[in-house]
Order: structure tokens, then C-alpha cells, then sequence
């Protein structure tokens, strides 16, 4: 059985899945109170080069098979049934390594195993992925059979998002969410914003605002998610008196505000920490 290659003190566990021809991708087990949720990679690093991701500095190796996807579900799961026996199967974020929007045939392939009742048995409710924008996945999000949509935002301006996501230059804020709004969506099933705080670049009143203007009459979720340093970031964390004076503009401008508690940053393994291999 995989064994998880690092555990943080606060019960975070990553996983190192060695593929067939020597790669290696990342997982990782984030446990809550409730349910465990298990974050899966689906590239091996990822050709988006977000400048705030670890992943992003490796360049795009190669796509997962979806193969390879759900074994590290498998591994994952076999390990928490051995140790955690009396919890429910974790559930899953497609928010590791990699664009998964950016490998779609495997993507669907894997979430179809997923949520089959010969497979892994979740509800497509358990399941949500994560994208920066990728414009011609998201005109196929709706062949993932209901699985909820998390968008990287980071900011509401095209040239500030475009510094964070270069993917925003090729289809910008606006052509993002034209696409998302075709998305056919459940009744209370939101469209996740995550939204990254960096100090000094994303978290003022006039990001407060634009924010409002374009996610007020959207039925959206703001994840606000404090940056997680990795070596070379050009980026820092906000102070707490900064992320909560941020929180509170959101919520006072009537938006669904959630904030993101981050877990396995010791062990890299928090949001945009993974790597297996810096491009050289
Ligand atoms: S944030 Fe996601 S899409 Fe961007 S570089 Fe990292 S893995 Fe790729």
C-alpha cells in the first residue's frame, strides 16, 4: 500500500505516485471535521505557468492518463480506509498538478470511474474542478455530468489577472464567464471564485468593488485563500488584519465570502505548493 511520503502536524498527508515511466505527480489528503477531501493531480506540472503556483515553474511534462488519475484516488483511499475505517470516502478536488480542463478526455474518463457504483461511488455533488479559464474545457464542462465548477480568479482586472494567470491574455475575464454562464448549473450549486490574497497586489476596496460588480448578480462563492509561499515566489501573504479588513468589504458588498483555512503548508502540500521537479 502507498504510504503517504510526508504528514503535517495538522494531519495534512501527501503522496508521491511514481508512474510507469519514472514521473512522478502529487496528491494530497486535507481532513475535515465532516469528510476528508483528497486533491488529485492530472498533469505531470501544467503549460499554464501561473506565477503564483509551484507547479506552474516545472512547464507541462506530459497529460495523466485517466488511468493514472484514479489509481492516486485508489492509493489515497485504500490508505484512509486503513487508517480512518469508520469515515465516508474522501472527496475529490481536481486542484493539484496540473489544468485539468487542459486534458479533458481523461478528465471526463476518470470522473465517469468516479462516480460509477463499480468505481469509486461518489456523487458528482463530492467532486469539483478546478480551472484558470481554459476556455475550450469549459464549453465541455457540462460532459462532466454535474460535478462542480471552482474558477481561479485572483483578481477582477484583465491586466492584473493576466501578470497572475498568462492564460487571461488569451481569454479574459469577461470571455471566461460568458462561457461559465452557459454552464448548466443545480439549484444553490455555486460557481467557486478562488481568489489567492497577495499582499499589496489583490485585496483593496477597488478590488472589493469590482468584485461586487461582477459576481453580485452571479450566484457565486468567493474562496479567499492566503498566498502559500514556496522558494522564489514573487509574491507574500498578507498580514490577518489585512485578510479580515478584506473579508469584511466583501461582506459588506453582499457577496458569499468563505475563507479557505490552510492545511499541509509545512509539507508544501497547500494550494499551489506542489512540485515534483523544477524546469531547469
Ligand atoms: S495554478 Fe493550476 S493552472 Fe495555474 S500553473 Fe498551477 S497547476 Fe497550472
Amino acid at each position: 500500500m502507498l504510504t503517504p511520503a510526508l504528514t503535517s502536524p495538522d494531519g495534512t498527508a501527501k503522496f508521491l505516485h511514481t508512474l510507469g515511466d519514472g514521473l512522478s505527480v502529487e496528491s494530497v489528503l486535507i481532513p475535515f471535521s465532516k469528510r476528508h477531501s483528497v486533491c488529485l493531480s492530472s498533469q505531470v506540472g501544467c503549460a499554464m505557468a501561473c506565477t503564483f503556483c509551484h507547479t506552474g515553474l516545472m512547464g507541462l511534462k506530459r497529460h495523466l492518463s485517466s488511468q493514472e488519475i484514479t489509481q492516486q484516488y485508489i492509493d489515497v483511499k485504500n490508505w484512509h480506509l486503513t487508517h480512518a475505517p469508520e469515515r465516508l470516502p474522501p472527496t475529490v478536488v481536481f486542484m493539484g498538478q496540473g489544468e485539468p480542463l487542459h486534458n479533458f478526455d481523461a478528465l471526463k474518463s476518470s470522473i465517469q470511474w468516479l462516480t460509477d457504483h463499480t468505481g469509486g461511488n461518489i456523487g458528482p455533488r463530492m467532486i469539483t474542478v478546478s480551472t484558470a479559464g481554459y476556455v475550450p474545457g469549459l464549453q465541455r464542462f457540462a460532459e462532466l455530468g454535474g460535478v462542480n465548477l471552482a474558477l481561479s480568479l485572483h483578481s477582477p482586472f484583465d491586466e492584473e489577472r493576466s501578470q497572475l494567470i498568462p492564460l487571461n491574455k488569451r481569454w479574459n475575464v469577461a470571455e471566461v464567464f460568458k462561457v461559465i454562464d452557459a454552464i448548466p448549473r443545480r439549484r444553490r450549486q455555486y460557481i467557486n471564485c478562488e481568489y489567492l490574497l497577495m499582499k499589496g497586489v489583490n485585496h483593496s476596496e477597488r478590488h472589493a468593488d469590482a468584485l461586487r460588480e461582477l459576481l453580485g448578480p452571479r450566484q457565486a462563492m468567493v474562496n479567499l485563500i492566503p498566498f502559500n509561499p514556496f522558494p522564489g515566489a514573487p509574491w507574500q501573504r498578507p498580514s490577518e488584519d489585512e485578510i479580515e479588513t478584506f473579508m469584511q468589504q466583501l461582506v459588506a458588498r453582499r457577496l458569499r465570502v468563505f475563507r479557505r483555512t490552510t492545511k499541509g503548508e509545512e509539507i508544501m502540500a497547500a494550494c499551489g505548493q506542489l512540485n515534483t521537479g523544477v524546469r531547469s
